[in-house]
């Protein structure tokens, strides 16, 4: 094939050196991108969906400056440094549009998995968030997004934190990937730490403005949703994201709950509550709405309402998706869907490519035909959410002009022999841990299965204090399954028996 060209129009951040200036009918002086991925498989996820086989990329100024082979792509960008990519596949970067990044992952598997989730969040979240720090807040999204880069995911939209919006911006940006930050937002009377509608509004805006549209991580308006917002704030926020013109998130129906809530606020089940309202459309990803009735769900899909779907959470917090789940029939009727890994102790890791897995099973064990195809479910993952959350001009497949966010996976690792259907074998055969090198915006932030941008060993070692130290001050014991013994302590034990003690019952 032939190598893409450059044009102004479809790379505005593309320095002048690399563009081909054919309009005007000159060749322009050959110049060195900033890199080429040279031999991979490449799945572009375009709107043809094609794979093109033993492929370079270039990439110039943060974005794909060019696709095609090597030589032809060397002849444009002579002395370009290149990446090794045969042997490999690449795929777009991956979306998260939905993953909490504070309080939770520093106490991950901590929260037991036979408590509500209510008690959950009222007897661990609550009192977590009442004690973070802001050190402790930047740490973990710190951490967070060094996770997610090493599982191939390079965007992450974080649905709303609390207490320090810019420190987790800072955080997030120190990884090195690209992220929708934004502060919490509840007007609820009676509900600890709800401030009034306008102020409320009022602290998004602050927080939106304080970071640069340009920049990689940037805001976007955050309500928790639910039904901790008056109609005044749903409204405002709604306003506000327009004038903004940002995206704009809530949660709404993860279990029937919220359905239950809206029957007693307005008799009607929330979406058509938030439609009476007139804040539905394309602008706002309502996290989960797992719970809707026939005329909820034609009212996301008639107004292009967005969702972002987190089936690990759903099936960890017991919130009935197997019985009441719609995403799929959302998807067969063009709706928007995104995927979503929520928190570190609700669907737990912020994998998107075992979310896409993970909602593929749910939908292809329903007794119902048609399924959602691993194709389909990996769209999802890539650009199908970044369309959902409103970023399928930048990112969610590798053409040129977009942003250069790739992942490259090694497939000699022996999960990929032999290679089936490329499709299918990246959703059911489980490859996230084959993600090799990551580049978020052209610049290489996992080479080697190592971050570039973090120290690890030092994130290590402060997450546990960090983790241990709020653990105490929230005043909240880990309660452990098995006695952790001390070997020296377990060698002094007397034992009046020979072999091994025979297995308690599961009581
Ligand atoms: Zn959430």
């Amino acid at each position: 094939m032939t190598a893409s060209e450059i044009t102004s129009e479809t790379a505005p951040g593309t320095p002048p050196e690399t563009a081909t200036g054919t309009a005007a009918g000159t060749a322009a002086r050959p110049a060195p991108a900033d890199l080429l991925v040279v031999g991979g498989d490449v799945v572009t996820m375009a709107p043809g969906r094609e794979v093109v086989t033993g492929a370079a990329i270039a990439v110039a100024a943060g974005r794909v400056a060019g696709i095609g082979t090597a030589e032809e792509l060397r002849e444009r960008f002579p002395g370009t440094p290149e990446l090794d990519a045969r042997d490999c596949v690449v795929i777009p970067g991956m979306i998260n549009a939905h993953q909490h990044t504070t309080a939770d992952p520093l106490v991950r598997s901590m929260i037991p998995d036979d408590i509500s989730s209510d008690e959950a969040i009222f007897s661990w979240i609550v009192p977590l968030h009442d004690q973070v720090t802001g050190d402790d807040d930047e740490l973990s999204a710190t951490l967070t997004a060094a996770e997610s880069l090493l599982r191939g995911v390079t965007t992450i939209l974080e649905p709303g934190t609390v207490a320090h919006p810019l420190r987790v911006a800072a955080g997030l940006a120190s990884a090195g990937i690209r992220a929708r930050v934004g502060r919490w937002g509840w007007d609820v009377p009676g509900v600890a730490h709800a401030l009034p509608a306008a102020e409320t509004l009022a602290l998004q805006e602050e927080t939106v403005r304080a970071l640069p549209p340009s920049g990689t991580v940037t805001g976007w308006v955050t309500l928790v949703g639910h039904d901790l917002a008056s109609d005044e704030l749903f409204i405002g926020a709604a306003e506000l994201a327009e004038r903004l013109d940002v995206g704009l998130t809530w949660h709404v129906s993860p279990s029937a709950a919220d359905t239950r809530a809206y029957a007693e606020r307005s008799g009607t089940p929330p979406v058509l509550h938030f439609r009476r309202l007139g804040v539905l459309g394309p602008r706002l990803l309502l996290g989960h709405a797992v719970w809707l009735d026939d005329a909820e769900l034609d009212a996301i899909v008639e107004t292009g309402t967005s969702v972002a779907s987190c089936p690990g959470a759903y099936l960890r917090l017991g919130q009935g998706y197997g019985r009441a789940g719609r995403h799929a029939e959302l998807v067969r009727r063009g709706g928007r869907l995104a995927l979503g890994g929520d928190s570190h102790n609700a669907g737990d890791v912020p994998d998107v490519l075992g979310t896409a897995r993970l909602l593929a099973a749910l939908e292809r064990d329903r007794d119902e035909a048609p399924v959602l195809r691993a194709d389909q479910v990996f769209a999802l993952a890539t650009i199908g959410g970044a369309e959902a959350a409103g970023l399928g001009h930048l990112v969610g497949s590798i053409e040129v002009g977009k942003a250069a966010d790739l992942v490259v996976l090694d497939t000699r690792d022996l999960s990929w022999t032999p290679r089936g259907d490329l499709a299918t074998h990246l959703v059911w055969g489980a490859p996230t841990h084959t993600v090799r090198d990551v580049l978020v915006d052209g610049r290489i932030v996992v080479r080697d299965r190592r971050l570039t941008t973090v120290d690890t060993g030092a994130l290590r070692r402060e997450a546990a204090e960090r983790s241990a130290a709020l653990l105490r001050r929230a005043g909240l014991d880990v309660p452990h399954r098995w006695p952790a013994i001390p070997a020296a302590e377990y060698s002094r034990r007397p034992s009046d028996r020979p072999g091994p003690s025979p297995n308690p019952r599961i009581p």
